[in-house]
């Protein structure tokens, strides 16, 4: 049997990150930029109000209470250069332009707020309440480096630069497919013998989660050349494609009879639990690469979690990283297959402990749900003792 390092080290080997492409502000959440961002100009680009007040000149307040002659009005968008001539002010708002001669803001609170004179209650040193040009990024600054996952505050940044468009590499586009003549579409009534589909669910919203868009494309039955329609119509669009189910030993296994013949997906015993038989290769001109994963629901879950979540990351333009796992102690007794790697669902607490779910089947997807950790058993440990400690991947 294939190890997991063996079979994650193969999948990495053959993702490449994708092609950065121009993309317009409103498409580039989650991206990775590929560029560095620089800002043509000072930020704040002007000397501006902190404020809702009045630009004075400091030296003019030191014999408080103080009333003075408002000469003016100032509002954020303002483009008129205005001035303060000693003895006077000019009421101003937050984010408009510092008039000439005012070195200080007093604010309103200070104030009793007229607006033909003001009455200042309280004295203010020079440079009160003003932001400086430059502040926050002066011109020709680095605002993001390339390689920067674009949240909402990068956007924010590279927007607030100028900015309409950035060089970054997209959300990978996943297609995910599920096999299985006995599923049905959730909503739909069931006959005996029928189970509603999840996986397409579980593994289209883990691909959004891992930072790409998932594309549900269906179920496919058994059969292995609706199976090769579905990929054909989907492969253009696709950075890569998930597919559950069909790559046992079994027959109906429509994935492995569909996909074997190609040679271009090898589909192998990895040893871990659950999840051993797993296919992965490439489709196409393109090689887009396509994960065939098992179908029971825990398995082709930790499956992505192992294999394809560090592909994504890759196909992004991430560094590769190893699983962060944490430290824990396990409330009971465990068992697990010699030779082989588990992943058992557990419920992390944050006393440090983890206490294995009830129900670690690999069709126990109610059982995964109720669990936020996995509890990795390494290949040649076959039980773990009550209170001892494990390394823990945090869902
Ligand atoms: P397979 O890998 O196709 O042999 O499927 C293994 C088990 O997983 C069977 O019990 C299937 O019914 C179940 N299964 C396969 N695909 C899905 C799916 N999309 N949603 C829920 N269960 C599934
Ligand atoms: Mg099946």
């Amino acid at each position: 049997m294939k190890s997991v390092d063996a079979h994650l080290a193969d999948i990495l080997a053959t993702v490449r990150p994708l092609a950065p492409l121009e993309l317009e502000l409103e498409q580039a959440l989650g991206t990775t930029l590929a560029e560095e961002i620089t800002s043509p100009v000072p930020l704040p680009p002007f000397d501006n109000s902190a404020m809702d007040g009045y630009a004075v000149r400091s030296a003019d307040i030191s014999d408080i209470p103080v009333t003075l002659p408002v000469i003016d009005d100032v509002a954020a968008g303002s483009v008129e250069l205005l001035a303060v001539g000693p003895g006077h002010v000019v009421r101003i708002m937050t984010g408009a332009p510092m008039p000439t001669g005012a070195d200080a803001v007093v604010p309103v609170e200070w104030t009793d707020g007229g607006t033909v004179s003001v009455r200042i209650d309280r004295p203010v040193t020079a440079g009160n309440a003003i932001r400086r040009a430059g502040e926050d990024v002066q011109a020709g600054d680095v605002v993001l480096e390339a390689g920067t996952v674009i949240g909402p505050a990068q956007l924010g940044i590279i927007a607030g630069v100028g900015r309409r468009r950035v060089l970054a590499r997209p959300r990978p586009r996943v297609v995910v497919i599920s096999t299985g003549a006995e599923l049905v579409e959730p909503g739909q009534a069931l006959v005996p013998g029928q189970i509603w589909d999840s996986n397409s669910f579980t593994l289209t919203a883990a691909v959004r989660e891992a930072g790409g868009d998932g594309f549900r494309a269906g179920s496919v039955g058994d059969d292995p050349s609706v199976l090769l329609d579905r990929l054909d119509t989907h492969l253009v669009r696709a950075d890569a494609i998930i597919t559950s189910g069909g790559v046992s030993m079994g027959a109906y296994e429509p994935v492995k009879e569909a996909l074997s013949p190609l040679g271009t997906v090898r589909f192998e015993k990895v040893a871990m639990q659950p999840g051993m038989p797993q296919g992965f290769g490439v489709l196409g001109d393109d090689r887009v690469p396509i994960f065939a994963l098992p179908g029971n629901p825990v398995s082709s879950f930790v499956s992505f979690m192992l294999f394809v979540r560090p592909a994504l990351d890759k196909m992004r333009g991430l560094p590769e990283s190893t699983q962060e796992t944490v430290t824990a102690r396990v409330t009971r007794h465990l068992r697990s297959p010699e030779g082989r790697r588990s992943y058992l669902r557990g419920v992390l607490a944050p006393d440090g402990t983890i206490a294995p779910v009830h129900g670690q089947g690999s069709h126990q997807l109610a059982a995964l749900a109720m669990a936020n950790a996995l509890i990795v058993v390494p290949e040649d440990v076959i039980e773990v003792a009550e209170g001892a400690s494990v390394e823990v991947i945090r869902l």
